[in-house]
C-alpha cells in the first residue's frame, strides 16, 4: 500500500474502503462476508474506511467489526453529517451522538457534511451554528478534521471552497466527470489551496467496468498493457499527485486484492500519451451510448409512489450496451414482474427523488423517456399476463 499525506501530515491510504456497497442478505449486510474483506483490506494496509449516516446499516457494522477485531485506534473513520435533514442546532448533536453509538467509538477521525450541492446547503448549516459546533467538538477531540462531500457544479464547490478553513473534501471524479461536478478545476483548487481530495465513484457506479459499451470493452481487452477496465479507472486518479486518497465500494476478496496490488504499483505521472488516447477513444465510446448519467446511488430512494428509479435507468442504459431485447428482459424481471410493481407510470411528480439526487437529473422527464423506450404496447400486454399469473400463484 502507499499512503499520501493529509493536511497534518498524517499517512492516509490511498486506497480508502468505501462502506455503501457491502453485500446484503435480504434488508441486512452479509456481517461474516464484510468483515472478512475489511480485515483484508485492513492487513494489506487500507487505513482509511469511509461512511455516513445514510448508508443502511453501515455505520453500526463498521462500529462492531473495528472492535472485535480490536483495531480502532489503527484506522481512520470517515463519517458524515446528513446536513440536508439538520433544521436546527439541537439536530446536529443528535445525529453525531447517534453515530458515535452506532461506531462504537467516542471521536471521529474525519467528519463530513454530507452532499453540500450549493453554498445555500452550507450557508444553512451555518445558520444552525456549524462553525462554533465544530470548534467545539474540535477542542474536545470527537472530531478531528473536517470536510464536505460535493455533488454541484464547478463554481459552487469553489466558493466553499473558499467560505471555511477545511481540512479535507470529498469530491466525484473519474476520467468521464473529469470536466462536470467539481471536476479537475476542483481538485485543482483544492491541491493548489493543501486540502486533501478523497475520491468517490471512481468507477462511475460501476459503469466505468461493467456496464461499458462493447466498443469500450474492445479498446482495453486490444491495449498491449493488459489491464482490466477498473485498473485503467484507478490508475487515471492516482497518476494524479492531487488526488489523496480514491474510496473503492470493495464487496469481494477478489476485488480487495486486485485494488490493493494497484495501489502498492501505481506511480504519480505514470501516463504517457498513449494512455491518454486510450481513455479519451474509451471516453468517447461511452458517451456515445449513455442515455442517462445515473450512477445507482439511490440517494433518489424510497420513492412515495414504489418507482424504482435506479433501476428503470440501468435497464435504459442497457438499451445501448446489451440491446433492445436484453433490456426490455431486464426492465420486466427487476421492476416489473414482482408483487408491487415499480414502473414510472406509478409517478405522480411529487419531484422529491430530484431534491436528492447528486447527479441533478431531471428524474421525472427521464423516467417516461425510459418507460416509453422500455415499455412499447406489446410488451406492457406480455407484463400484464404475467403479472395475472404471478398473483394468482
Ligand atoms: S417524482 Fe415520481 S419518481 Fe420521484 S419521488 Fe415523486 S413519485 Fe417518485
Ligand atoms: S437518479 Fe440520481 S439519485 Fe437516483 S440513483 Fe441515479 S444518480 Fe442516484
Amino acid at each position: 500500500m502507499q499512503y499520501r499525506k493529509d493536511k497534518y501530515g498524517n499517512d492516509v491510504s490511498i486506497l480508502g474502503f468505501g462502506c455503501m456497497r457491502f453485500t446484503r442478505n435480504g434488508k441486512e449486510i452479509d456481517y461474516e462476508k464484510a468483515q472478512s474483506e475489511v480485515m483484508a483490506a485492513f492487513h494489506a494496509g487500507v487505513n482509511y474506511y469511509d461512511t455516513a449516516w445514510l448508508y443502511p446499516g453501515s455505520e453500526v457494522l463498521m462500529g462492531r467489526i473495528f472492535e472485535e477485531n480490536h483495531i480502532r485506534e489503527q484506522v481512520k473513520i470517515a463519517t458524515k453529517l446528513p446536513q440536508y435533514l439538520v433544521k436546527s442546532p439541537a439536530a446536529i448533536d443528535r445525529y453525531f451522538d447517534e453515530e458515535l453509538t452506532r461506531l462504537r467509538t467516542d471521536y471521529v477521525d474525519y467528519y463530513l457534511m454530507h452532499m453540500l450541492t450549493d453554498l445555500a446547503s452550507w450557508e444553512n448549516l451555518k445558520k444552525n451554528g456549524i462553525e462554533d459546533w465544530i470548534r467545539r467538538k474540535k477542542e474536545s477531540g470527537a472530531i478531528r478534521q473536517v470536510g464536505f462531500s460535493f455533488h454541484g457544479n464547478t463554481e459552487m464547490f469553489l466558493k466553499i471552497l473558499e467560505d471555511y478553513d477545511w481540512d479535507f473534501c470529498q469530491i466525484q471524479y473519474n476520467y468521464l466527470d473529469e470536466n462536470i461536478q467539481a471536476g479537475r478545476k476542483g481538485l485543482m483548487a483544492a491541491a493548489e489551496k493543501g486540502i486533501p481530495v478523497i475520491i468517490m465513484e471512481p468507477l462511475r457506479g460501476g459503469k466505468l467496468v461493467n456496464l461499458l459499451p462493447a466498443e469500450a470493452k474492445k479498446l482495453i481487452a486490444e491495449n498491449e498493457k493488459k489491464r482490466s477496465a477498473a485498473e485503467w479507472a484507478f490508475r487515471w486518479l492516482w497518476e494524479q499527485p492531487q488526488v489523496t486518497c480514491v474510496l473503492s465500494g470493495m464487496n469481494s476478496l477478489e476485488m480487495v486484492e486486485e485494488n490493493c496490488r494497484i495501489a502498492s504499483e501505481v506511480q504519480p505521472g505514470e501516463f504517457d500519451d498513449s494512455d491518454r488516447a486510450l481513455i479519451a477513444e474509451i471516453k468517447r465510446a461511452i458517451e456515445k451510448t449513455t442515455k442517462v448519467g445515473c450512477t445507482g446511488c439511490g440517494y433518489c430512494m424510497p420513492c412515495p409512489k414504489g418507482v424504482d428509479i435506479p433501476a428503470t435507468f440501468r435497464c435504459y442504459n442497457a438499451i445501448y450496451v446489451e440491446g433492445m431485447k436484453t433490456a426490455i428482459r431486464q426492465y420486466g424481471q427487476v421492476v416489473g414482474i414482482r408483487k408491487e410493481s415499480a414502473f414510472p407510470d406509478q409517478c405522480v411528480q411529487c419531484g422529491k427523488c430530484e431534491q436528492h439526487c447528486p447527479q441533478h437529473i431531471e428524474i421525472r422527464k427521464r423516467l417516461k423517456e425510459a418507460d416509453k423506450a422500455l415499455r412499447p404496447w406489446y410488451v406492457k400486454l406480455g407484463l400484464k399476463i404475467v403479472r395475472g399469473f404471478m398473483l394468482k400463484g
